[in-house]
């Protein structure tokens, strides 16, 4: 589904080269979960923006599907990632002058998925029934990351990648929207690459790494390595 093969990333910063990724190795199969760790600049969202195509390795191989993703022209990549990549941000990223229903079925529409049932389908899943002539700024916070998990998924992507995508709601409605996210992402086969800072949302997924030192580790080892390293 998503294979990321000795990834390189370094940003040109005013004091020379930031290197971010330094060999990154990642596999991950379809309908599999997994959660993304590591301290705030570690490189976590820079990872996700190069598995969406938004931006490219400086080495290494990114591909999602049967794609090398460095290999395609910025207009076919951006129609990949329209129709194969669900992506959901801290912010929640919604077309402020449409309603409830119509930012569910632009996304839809975008990606060529022409069932004119499913927008409606998808509000019931995401609980948002009733208001679908609302515009987002008449939601409360909960229920805009809701519509954005119901954009993200219009599509019927092979995979979604989220950047802490509870990061910005109070606990309990954190809890709600992410048990929510993960019923949708179960019902829709999907596979996820969610980073998140907090172990309970992590736990509840496949597989957990670390992002540490530009490359990726597995959970307990880089505990063990803090451990020794202290
Ligand atoms: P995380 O999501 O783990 O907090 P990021 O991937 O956002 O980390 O950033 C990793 C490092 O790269 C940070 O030091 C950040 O300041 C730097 N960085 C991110 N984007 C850019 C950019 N476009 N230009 C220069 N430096 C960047
Ligand atoms: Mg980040």
């Amino acid at each position: 589904m998503l294979e990321l093969r000795q990834v390189h990333k370094a940003y040109a910063t005013p004091q020379g080269p930031l290197s971010v990724l330094a060999g990154v190795d990642l596999t991950l199969a379809p309908g599999e979960s997994l959660a993304l760790m590591g301290e705030s600049g570690s490189g976590k969202s820079t990872l996700l923006h190069l598995a969406a195509g938004l931006d490219l390795a400086d080495a290494g191989e990114v591909r999602l599907g049967d794609h090398d993703l460095a290999t395609l022209a910025e207009p076919a990549r951006a129609r990949l990632r329209r129709e194969a990549v669900g992506l959901i941000f801290q912010q929640f990223h919604l077309v402020p002058s449409l309603t409830v229903l119509d930012n569910l079925r632009l996304q839809a529409r975008l990606a060529g998925v022409e069932d004119p049932a499913w927008s409606k389908q998808l509000l019931q899943r995401l609980g948002l029934d009733g208001l679908e002539r609302r515009y987002p700024e008449q939601l409360s916070g909960g229920q805009q990351q809701r519509l954005a998990i119901g954009r993200a998924l219009a599509p019927r992507p092979a995979l979604l990648l989220a950047d802490e995508p509870t990061g910005n709601l109070d606990e309990a409605t954190a809890g709600e929207v992410l048990a929510l996210l993960l019923e949708l992402v179960a019902q829709a086969g999907c596979a996820l690459l969610m980073v998140t800072h907090s172990p309970q949302v992590a736990a509840p997924l496949d597989r957990c790494l670390v992002l540490t030192h530009g490359r990726l580790a597995p959970r307990d080892a880089s505990r063990n390595h803090t451990a020794a390293g202290a």
